[in-house]
């Protein structure tokens, strides 16, 4: 049995970081999980990991007709949109390229699988809606992060629309908004720097707690709102960030 017991559940870029331990904790669960992303080599590994207990699919939320075709298969109950890509930078440094691709990857991929999947939860009568928000969005401001808070920040807008719209029927929608999480792409953005240690060290001092999130505790969240035991939320940014913000 478990929480999730019976609900099928698909999973935005779960090849990797908080998407993959929420594949794997709400499979746990119970729930018939449908694990995607673009890199099918990290698919095939957590696929590994998970010895059968989940199904794992190729879908880029870049694209309208792979999304609807996975989506299709899937016939969620419960979307978690995970996808997102972290620019670094100033707004004098951010090109037109990288907003664009920022709210097409972060924002619109949301709006592509949440409007595939609506139809079916619609006529089911039940769905539950996670979308990947940060702390650095409406909540705070962090430095270098320009179009990546500004897309986040927008996630939330979208978030408490789909949460309106569809609070009679069933359906909720809500946001997680983590702060610094140990991911792979965590560790690529540290290597950036040019600096690995330094900017370890920089992001944990931010940490009122000193130390920065697994990707466990994340997905320990994304259980919880996907289950009837957060029935009475939605429309809320939830905020897990050890304190950064507050
Ligand atoms: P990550 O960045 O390490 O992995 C991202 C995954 O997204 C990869 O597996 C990649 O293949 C996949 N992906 C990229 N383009 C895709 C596409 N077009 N379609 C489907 N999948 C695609 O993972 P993470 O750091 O856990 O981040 C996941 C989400 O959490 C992102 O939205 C990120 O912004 C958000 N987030 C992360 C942190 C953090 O500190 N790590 C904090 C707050 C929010």
């Amino acid at each position: 049995n478990g929480r999730l017991h019976g609900k099928r559940a698909i999973i935005t870029a779960a090849g990797q970081g908080i998407g993959r331990a929420s594949a794997l904790a709400m499979a746990r669960e119970g729930a018939h999980v449908f694990a995607t992303d673009v890199n099918s080599d990290a698919l095939a590994s957590l696929q590994d990991e998970a010895k059968g207990q989940l199904e794992t699919f190729a879908m880029d939320v870049l694209d309208v007709a792979s999304v609807n075709e996975g989506i299709s298969r899937a016939a969620p109950d419960i979307l978690f949109n995970c996808a997102g890509f972290v620019h670094h930078g100033t707004i004098q440094e951010a090109t037109e390229d990288d907003i664009d691709f920022a709210m097409d990857l972060n924002v619109k991929s949301m709006f592509r699988t949440i409007r595939a999947a609506l139809p079916g939860m619609l006529e089911r009568g039940t769905g539950s809606i996670i979308n990947m928000s940060s702390a650095c969005s409406s909540v705070i401001g962090a430095p270098n992060r320009f179009v990546y808070g500004t897309s986040k920040a927008a996630v939330l807008g979208l978030t408490k629309s789909v949460a309106v719209e569809y609070i009679t029927k069933g359906i909720r929608c809500n946001a997680i908004c983590p702060g610094t999480v140990d991911s792979p792409s965590m560790h690529d953005r540290l290597r950036a720097t040019g600096d690995y240690v330094a900017a370890l060290k920089a992001f944990v001092a931010r940490q009122p707690m000193g130390r920065i999130a697994s990707a466990e505790e994340i997905a320990a969240l994304v259980v919880y709102l996907a289950s009837d035991d957060s029935a009475f939320i939605t429309g809320q940014p939830h905020v897990i960030d050890g304190g950064w913000s507050g």
